[in-house]
């Protein structure tokens, strides 16, 4: 009995822990955080030089790029294809404290440059609310954080190199090579791999937290009077809470003067989480734990107005939200963009869809988004607030046939808005859909069509909307 609970044990930590296991036709299965898109593919590779990366994009026909693996829907693999996993190509280049700017290798996380930079006080400018990403992935998903008077990543970006399809290194830049610079900051590794950043980095500075609850429906004005232009504050978000949809709490992040309560300037790594991660798991089993959170815990933990170092705030771990199985089920994000004046227009049409599905919603998270520079395939092509939620589904096929069916319903809801989805997470749109929220698809497949005639560089988005 007990070697069968331990054999148990092994065989559910392997499909825990690993992203690539060996199939039995020796294909490897790689797999994303959600556990929900396994993918047989032929070979994983982990450079660590440009040499070996062109060595790699010359002599394969089919090629997937995976970073650190976030995102939700087959984005970083397809059936049969190389996938160069760049985690090991992380080395920091050239840094130059006088002009706030840092070259790296693509698949360095953020983590490892906040280490770097701190001790010159200085932080990344814009990236995710976590700091497990790599700079490509974040390059390819063009992504945004919670900051303020910032946007999507590429108004961070000074300039790339990116190995193209016939294996020549190119330089790309907002003035050199303009339109692969646009096509490949958003591009989910469509047009080459990116294999060095130079990024804008800005100044670490003191905050302090401050909170408030309102009325959601109050929320628009309140960010228009006193968030947008208040340059005091870095970080921003509000916390609509589910079940109801009504209320929010908006929490600002301000430069202050006063003394750290936080000692730390990075959060401490290797820790447990162990009461985020009961909360969560409160929030997503019982009915009750979502007022729970809204009337008692939030209160409690939001009275408190800690002052930290910015980069403390930025270096949160995703472990904090790991589930201890996704073996049933498995916590997953969806994002949706709206035009600024659009907002009292979406939440309405998102609130009524997710309660009409019963969806199991933990959170979701307003953040603001200045417009892009000019990537093809820009999510923000205006001002926009985005609505991130974040909520539990089975793994089962029925329970991803209901996520598609509520999910095209909250897609819909985006474009009657004139908004736009976000392309990280699991693949429901229709190509009417990513046509319409992504009007400049066409311009960005010709111009992978004339880099990459024999369609070399592939995953699962790309399989599914591109048509040669
Ligand atoms: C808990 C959690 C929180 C998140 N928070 C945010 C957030 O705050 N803001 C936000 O915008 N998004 C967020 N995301 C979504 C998103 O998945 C990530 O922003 C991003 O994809 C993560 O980077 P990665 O290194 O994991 O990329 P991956 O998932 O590995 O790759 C993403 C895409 O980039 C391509 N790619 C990777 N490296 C390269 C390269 N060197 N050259 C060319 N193409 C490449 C891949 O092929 C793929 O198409 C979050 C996801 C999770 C799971």
């Amino acid at each position: 009995m007990q070697i069968i609970s331990f054999v148990l044990l092994i065989i559910l930590f392997i499909s825990l822990f690993s992203t690539a296991i060996t199939a039995q036709d020796g294909l490897k299965i790689a797999n994303d955080i959600t556990q929900l898109n396994p993918i047989s593919v032929a070979e994983i590779i982990h450079p660590i030089s440009t040499e070996e990366i062109i060595k790699a994009v010359k002599t394969h026909n089919s090629i997937s790029i995976g970073g650190g693996l976030y995102s939700m829907g087959g984005q970083t693999a397809t059936e049969k294809a190389l996938q160069i996993d760049m985690r090991n190509f992380n080395r920091i280049l050239n840094f130059s404290e006088a002009n706030k700017e840092i070259t790296v290798e693509t698949g360095i996380n953020w983590r490892k440059i906040q280490e770097f930079i701190d001790s010159y006080n200085l932080s990344i400018k814009i990236m995710q609310s976590y700091a497990n990403f790599t700079v490509g992935g974040s390059l390819s998903v063009n992504v945004h954080g919670r900051y303020i008077g910032e946007g999507p990543i590429i108004l961070s970006v000074k300039q790339i190199k990116i190995v193209l399809a016939n294996g020549n290194l190119i330089v790309a830049s907002p003035i050199k090579n303009k339109e692969i610079f646009y096509a490949a900051i958003g591009g989910y590794g469509g047009i080459g791999v990116i294999t060095e950043a130079t990024l804008s980095l800005t100044e670490n500075t003191k905050i302090e937290r401050t909170s408030q609850v309102l009325s959601i429906k109050k929320y628009k004005q309140f960010f228009l009077d006193n968030i947008q232009n208040d340059s005091k504050i870095i970080f921003h978000n509000a916390v609509i809470y589910p079940d109801q949809y009504e209320q929010i709490r908006a929490i600002s992040y301000s430069k202050t003067p006063k003394k750290t309560t936080v000692n730390y300037r990075l959060k401490p790594k290797g820790q447990k989480y162990i009461f985020r991660k009961f909360v969560l798991g409160i929030i997503s089993e019982f009915s009750v734990g979502k007022w729970f959170r809204q009337y008692l815990i939030d209160p409690i933990i939001y009275k408190s107005k800690p002052i930290e170092w910015r980069n403390y705030e930025a270096s949160q771990d995703v472990f904090e939200l790991e589930p201890e199985s996704r073996k049933q089920s498995t916590y997953v994000l969806q994002e949706y963009f709206v035009p600024v004046d659009q907002f009292d227009n979406f939440y309405p049409l998102m609130a009524n869809i997710l309660k009409k599905y019963k969806v199991n919603v933990i959170n979701v998270s307003i953040r603001h988004a200045k417009k892009d520079s000019g990537s093809l395939l820009a999510w923000a092509s205006t001002e926009v607030f985005a609505f991130v939620i974040y909520y539990k589904q089975g793994v089962k096929q029925a329970d991803k046939e209901k996520v598609k069916k509520w999910t095209q319903k909250l897609i819909d809801a985006s474009l009657l808005c004139n908004g736009r989805y976000y392309l990280p997470y699991q693949i429901h749109a229709n190509q009417y859909q990513f046509e319409k929220a992504y009007i400049h698809s066409d311009d960005f497949f010709r111009l992978k069509k004339k880099l990459d005639p024999t369609n070399k560089f592939r995953n699962k988005l790309w399989d599914n909307y591109y048509k040669l």
